[in-house]
C-alpha cells in the first residue's frame, strides 16, 4: 500500500498474520486511546474467538495536553510515546493488526489532508474487507473525531462499486449516545468482567497521568449506559456499548446531514411527548 504520510506505523502484533486477507472487524479512530473507548465490544468479541479485529488510528496524537511525569517532552517525543502506547494494546488485545496513519489533527481536519486521508482509507479497506466497521459517530463533538468519520464515509462512497460493509456503526467517544431513543441505537451488552478494557486504556499512561481520566470515565459509560437504559428492569449486565447504525449513510442511501436530522427529529418528539404528558 502506498500511504500518503511517511511516518506511517504498521504494527501486525501476530507475525502469522501479516498475509491475512481480511478482517472481521475495523475501527478507525482519530487519536490513539479512541479506538478502545468506542470499539470494545468487537475487541472482546475477536479476542475471545478466531475473529481478526484491526484497528487504525489516524493522528500522531501530538495535540494532546501533557503534563505531570509527561510534561517536559517534546511533541517528538510525545508522538513517539503514544505510537508505542497503541502498539501495546494492540499487543495486549490480540489486534490483526494496528495502522497509525500519522496525520496531524490539522491536516486530518483541512480539505486537503483530509482526502489524502480518504485515499489511504480506501486503500486499507479495499485490501483488508472488513464485514463490520466501527468509526466515531457524527454527533460527536470532537471536530478531528469528524473528521475521521466524514473521511471513513467519503472513502466508502468512493469505493462502493468494489465493496459493501455489512454493517457501519458509530460508537462513543466525545459525546455519550444514550440520548438517542431507544430502538433507534443499538446496544451490546459487554457482559460482567471489564478486566480486557481495563487494561487495553491503562496502556494509555500518557493521558491517564497527564490528568484526563480516560481509562475510569471510559468505563464508567459503559455501566451507566447499563443502568440508566430502562427504570423498570434490572441490569442484565454490569457494561453496556451503545452504536449507530450508519450502514445506511456508507451505503449511499441517506446523506448524513439527513440521517442526523432524523434521529435529532425523534429525539426532539420524545422529549416534547414526555412533557406534553406530564400532570400540569
Ligand atoms: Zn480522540
Amino acid at each position: 500500500m502506498d500511504f500518503h504520510n511517511k511516518n506511517v506505523d504498521i504494527f501486525f502484533p501476530k507475525n502469522n498474520e501479516q498475509d491475512v486477507l481480511e478482517v472481521d472487524f475495523l475501527a478507525i479512530g482519530a487519536h490513539q486511546d479512541d479506538i478502545e473507548i468506542m470499539s470494545f465490544p468487537p475487541i472482546l468479541e475477536a479476542y475471545h474467538s478466531d475473529k481478526k479485529f484491526a484497528a487504525v488510528t489516524c493522528t500522531d496524537g501530538a495535540g494532546s495536553p501533557s503534563s505531570g511525569p509527561y510534561a517536559s517532552y517534546t511533541r517528538e517525543e510525545m508522538i513517539e510515546c503514544r505510537k508505542q502506547e497503541e502498539r501495546t494494546a494492540a499487543k495486549l488485545g490480540n489486534y490483526t493488526f494496528l495502522m497509525q496513519l500519522g496525520y496531524t489533527s490539522a491536516d486530518a481536519r483541512s480539505k486537503e489532508g483530509n482526502d489524502f486521508l480518504v485515499k489511504d482509507l480506501e486503500q486499507i479497506i479495499l485490501k483488508y474487507r472488513p464485514k463490520r466497521i466501527y468509526t466515531h459517530n457524527p454527533f460527536d463533538k470532537h471536530k478531528t473525531h469528524l473528521s475521521v468519520y466524514c473521511a471513513t464515509i467519503k472513502a466508502l462512497h468512493n469505493i462502493l462499486k468494489e465493496y459493501e460493509p455489512m454493517k457501519v456503526y458509530g460508537g462513543e467517544c466525545w459525546r455519550d449516545l444514550d440520548w438517542i431513543p431507544d430502538g433507534l441505537k443499538e446496544t451490546v451488552s459487554i457482559g460482567n468482567d471489564i478486566t480486557l478494557l481495563e487494561i487495553l486504556l491503562g496502556t494509555y499512561q500518557s493521558q491517564v497521568a497527564s490528568g484526563k481520566r480516560y481509562d475510569k470515565a471510559a468505563i464508567a459509560r459503559l455501566q451507566a449506559n447499563s443502568t440508566y437504559a430502562d427504570p423498570y428492569t434490572l441490569d442484565k449486565s454490569n457494561y453496556v456499548s451503545c452504536f449507530l447504525d450508519l450502514t445506511s449513510v456508507a451505503l449511499n442511501q441517506i446523506s448524513t446531514k439527513d440521517y442526523m436530522e432524523r434521529y435529532l427529529t425523534y429525539f426532539l418528539k420524545e422529549v416534547r411527548d414526555n412533557v406534553e404528558k406530564l400532570p400540569w
